[in-house]
């Protein structure tokens, strides 16, 4: 129901995180989740029910450190309300997470393939399905940046349905953070201190007030100082920045 996804220059990325998904609690939802890039490793948190329970769940500090990371707030569609079928949600590698809004409404089609292909499920998410996909494409194509760009260029065309999704992967030169819209609004901005993303400007808004609305088929990646956009058949894209007027 809402995305929340970030990659800094320094500090921890996890508070701010935290507060973006406070600020898009009014649009209802059912669990939340984060995971973060640190060390080499990915590592989520995810439960049922209010921000306040993942808050509680995080109070060990075992989420702080780390310079990119992403976050989410379910309105579930498909599978119940779970701490299992919360997002984040991740692949057989430890290197790759996802968020995602929106629905697949193939996914039954490209689970059973999965299954075949020898992937286990840790929930009945429609979402897995993309995070099982993409770590695959990912892994097999050198798991490095270029690999995560191609493997969601290769997923996109087999995938029926809306997404807006944030993918965070450990990548040999550290993490990286990509966004792709196909449907359910993104907005991004950035400064030099960091990327930042969000289902809503009110996410952003707090970073910058130079804000970027992706289009449908775009695929960004994005850092401290760095947003490039490029459409599914990988021509350079441009999107202006919208300049907007907000009192926290
Ligand atoms: N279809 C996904 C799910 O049920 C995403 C729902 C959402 O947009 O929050 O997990």
């Amino acid at each position: 129901c809402g995305i929340v996804g970030a990659l800094v220059s320094s500090g921890s990325v996890t508070p701010g995180l935290i507060a973006g998904l406070s600020v898009l609690e009014y649009r209802g939802y059912d669990s939340a989740g984060i995971a973060v890039a640190r060390g080499g490793e990915i590592t989520v948190r995810k439960r049922r029910g209010r921000l306040a329970n993942l808050e509680e769940a995080i109070l060990d500090g075992s989420m702080e450190g780390a310079l990119a990371g992403i976050g989410h707030t379910r309105w579930a569609t498909h599978g119940e309300p779970s701490d299992a079928n919360a997002h984040p949600h991740t692949g057989r590698s430890s290197g790759l997470a996802l968020v995602h809004n929106g629905i697949v409404e193939n996914y039954l089609d490209l689970k059973r393939e999965l299954l075949n292909e020898g992937e286990a499920f840790t929930s009945e998410t429609d979402t897995e399905v993309l995070a099982r996909m993409l770590d695959r494409l990912w892994t097999q194509g050198g798991g490095d940046e270029a690999a995560l760009v191609a493997a969601v260029r290769t997923a996109i065309p087999r995938v029926r349905g809306y997404y807006a999704l944030a993918v965070l992967a450990n990548c040999p030169t550290g993490p990286v953070l990509l966004a792709v819209r196909q449907g359910p609004p993104l907005v991004v901005g950035v400064t030099p201190e960091g990327g930042f993303l969000s289902s809503d400007m009110l996410g952003v808004a707090p970073h910058t007030r130079e804000l970027v609305y992706l289009e449908d088929g775009d695929i960004a990646l994005i850092g401290p100082g760095r947003l490039d956009i490029t459409g599914s058949d990988g021509s350079v894209v441009t999107r202006e920045a919208r300049t907007v007027q907000w009192d926290p």
